[in-house]
């Protein structure tokens, strides 16, 4: 029987490993089969990259677990026609996994250095439908909006009402929301014909803070 090269054994690992967790979503499992993880962590983590761990990024940043990143865009219920906004581009790979179930991506990051290289990256893999913005994703983008969707990436104390009102009814926002150095738990949030949100708690979680403002440092 001919060898299947390692790297095509760490993939189908990663799937087993997602599917395991509880993953059950074709169209995420899809997503994150296609996505290439190794071209969006660090060079010294090469080696970790389909590894189920979060891994650190530039700026003092994270890249995500990958079951978190695979849970969360599950729990999206993302749509092909959707527009989708993301508050925390990070490495972009979020994004990427996105664009991939999506019409179109927005995604805003706090420091210029993330955003341009997630933009690089992006680019260099050929994903058309995302826009990466340097920003206060707190306010979300409103020239851009409404959403069909929100993802927000970095822990938040409370819920960002500019997210809100930029938020079709029927929309859903998903994100971790808690104390910066408290128990933080993903959290689904579904608007109401009348505005009004409604809000289930998901799993524990721990991510990096959602910080007002575009950073002063690059
Ligand atoms: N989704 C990313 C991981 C995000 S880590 C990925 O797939 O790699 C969280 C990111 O949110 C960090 O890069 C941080 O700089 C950013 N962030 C925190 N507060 C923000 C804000 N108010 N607006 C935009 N980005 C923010």
């Amino acid at each position: 029987m001919a060898e299947v090269p390692a790297a095509d054994v760490e993939r189908m690992e990663f799937q087993l490993t997602l599917r395991r967790r509880g993953i059950s979503d074709q169209a995420v499992l899809r997503a994150m089969d296609e996505v290439p993880r190794e071209y969006f962590v660090a060079q010294e983590f090469i080696e970790s990259a389909y590894a189920d761990q979060a891994l650190p990024i530039a700026c003092g940043q994270t890249i995500s677990q990958p079951y978190v990143v695979a849970y969360m865009t599950e729990q999206l219920e993302v749509e092909p026609q959707h527009r989708v906004l993301e508050v925390g581009t990070g490495s972009g790979y979020q994004a990427a996994i996105l664009s991939r179930l999506a019409r179109e991506v927005v995604s805003i990051e706090r420091y210029r250095t993330l955003a341009d290289a997630a933009r690089d990256r992006i680019k260099t893999l050929g994903y058309a439908n995302i826009a990466v913005l340097t920003g206060d994703g707190m306010a979300g983008a409103p020239e851009l909006a409404p959403f069909d969707r929100i993802m927000v990436t970095a822990a938040a104390e409370d819920v960002p009402q500019p997210l809100v009102s930029q938020l079709v009814a029927g929309g859903k926002i998903v994100l971790p929301l808690g104390p910066h150095r408290g128990p933080q738990h993903i959290v689904k949030l579904t608007k109401q014909a009348g505005g009004e949100l409604t809000r289930e708690r998901l799993v524990a979680v721990r991510f990096v803070p959602l910080l007002p403002g575009q950073a002063r440092e690059l």
